[in-house]
């Protein structure tokens, strides 16, 4: 992979909530891991986040290919980022997003099936 630039890892802090408002996940509990999920699924779903991810993937999914239905996921998931704090500064970051087509994520994440 081509070093990220202005588009990638140095650029996503500039924007990305959790490099501002980190610490009110620190928190133990479901309130705040519900904040985090909430910010970090409208979070994947802007624009310039998800073509800048698409095209780091070239418009595919990473596990089997496909071109059809895809969607961004969280590679290092926010259950896991919340559970292990370490993880909560890279979560919404260049390196932690892949693309992945529904069926794949479906298999990795069965409450994305309903
Ligand atoms: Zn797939």
């Amino acid at each position: 992979m081509a070093r990220p630039t202005k588009q990638g890892v140095d650029y996503f802090p500039i924007w990305n909530p959790h490099f501002r408002v980190e610490e009110k996940f620190w928190g133990e509990g479901r309130r705040s891991y519900k904040a985090l999920r909430n910010s970090s699924s409208s979070f994947i779903k802007k624009d310039d986040v998800r073509s800048s991810i698409l095209k780091k993937c070239n418009y595919k999914c990473v596990f089997c290919g496909s071109k059809s239905k895809l969607q961004i996921d969280h590679i290092v998931s926010v259950y896991q980022a919340f559970k292990d704090k370490r993880y909560i500064g890279i979560l919404n970051s260049y390196i932690n997003l892949q693309v992945l087509c529904e069926k794949c994520n479906c298999g990795k994440t069965p409450e994305n099936c309903k």
